[in-house]
């Protein structure tokens, strides 16, 4: 995982690593408007106020969402949530799999990538109320997923994130309404492998 250090005693708000129309069919440039350009904008700016005084001035976003408590780590873990579930798409793609090192882990820890997937879309659908599913790699190398409830990261439990589906409704409601499972089981032909390996 890359740092993310502030510049000027501030985060800076993550652009777009993607034009917001390339992503239709499976997420709108609509709810990427809200969902970047409002939510997580929302989340930057409250972080960066409660930031001087805090005690956390100058740590990296991941050890301030490891140190933060109360207002400042919900609004700390949702930059960093968002940031690392943004960074993960591209453009709309056929036979959309990963490969190498990260598909032999899935197929070593899961038995097949469609098992993966059906277990992960499964935790995801079945996190009661907001927040995040995760596919992370544990202290002994195995891949985990896990459900992480509102703001919180596999950061805080000593495991290293690697891809995140947010199943929060403001992700989805515009285009998905109620059918969350429809919209995690879309969400596979937009991911960039090539970065969750890059996380790995
Ligand atoms: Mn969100």
């Amino acid at each position: 995982m890359k740092e993310i250090m502030p510049v000027n005693g501030i985060f800076e708000m993550p652009a777009l690593p993607f034009e917001a129309s390339v992503l239709k069919g499976v997420i709108s440039a609509e709810t990427l408007s809200f969902h970047h350009g409002k939510h997580l904008k929302a989340y930057v700016d409250n972080m960066n106020k409660m930031l001087p005084g805090s005690g956390l001035e100058g740590f990296s976003l991941v050890e301030v969402v490891k140190r933060a408590e109360g207002g400042m780590f919900n609004n700390a873990g949702q930059v960093l949530n968002h940031t690392m579930y943004f960074e993960q798409f591209a453009a709309k793609c056929d036979n959309n799999k990963p490969e190498g090192k990260l598909l032999s882990l899935i197929e070593r820890d899961f038995g097949s990538f469609d098992a993966f997937k059906t277990e992960f879309v499964q935790k995801g659908v079945g996190l009661f109320g907001s927040g995040w599913v995760w596919l992370s790699l544990n202290a002994d190398g195995k891949l985990v997923i896990t459900q992480e409830p509102n703001a919180e990261n596999p950061v805080r439990k000593g495991l290293k994130p690697l891809l995140t589906f947010d199943v929060w409704e403001h992700a989805y409601y515009l285009d998905y309404q109620n059918r969350r499972a429809d919209h995690l089981a879309a969400l596979w032909d937009i991911i960039d492998w090539r970065v969750i390996e890059e996380r790995l």
